[in-house]
């Protein structure tokens, strides 16, 4: 996470990247190395999200169904950004994720609060479909056929 490298003096150390504590499974897919001390601040960082939710939504492999039933367990509510943020974990720009659903019919908004002096950012949902088999290949498909029309 820090970028340094391995010729640095650095220990390594094998983690969960869903916690195990949030039920992520001990599978090559949910593990890599990270430096100790990176080690200690994702694990006091995740430590602090104490919202259920969110260790749910975190259980599901796909990035898409990750972002989407968290919304979905907000009802109407508004979810921080940084829930989004944590969900969308590994991939780096959640806010290109979300807007992909739009492609299977998803709407949502984004609400912008200024909060004890800071602007934060919240995701309403204000509409969702049922999943596709496959999510990203439906997005895919969807963003394929905008393409053609735009063309046209
Ligand atoms: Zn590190």
């Amino acid at each position: 996470m820090c970028g340094r490298s391995l010729g640095e003096g650095i220990r390594l150390q094998v983690d969960h990247k869903v916690p195990r504590e949030w039920g992520g499974p001990t599978v090559d897919e949910n593990l890599w190395a990270l430096c100790s001390e990176c080690n200690q601040g994702k694990r006091n960082f995740f430590a602090s999200i104490t919202d259920e939710r969110v260790q749910q939504a975190m259980l599901h492999p796909s990035v898409h169904i990750r972002l989407g039933e968290l919304l979905k367990a907000f009802g109407n509510g508004r979810v921080p950004k940084a829930y989004l943020q944590i969900v969308a974990f590994t991939h780096d720009d959640f806010e290109k994720r979300l807007r992909e659903l739009r492609e299977i019919g998803w709407r949502y908004r984004v609400e912008k609060r200024r909060e004890s002096g800071r602007v934060r950012t919240f995701f309403v949902l204000e509409h969702w479909e049922p999943w596709p088999a496959n999510p990203a290949a439906a997005i895919r498909e969807g963003e394929r056929a905008k393409k053609r029309r735009d063309k046209r």
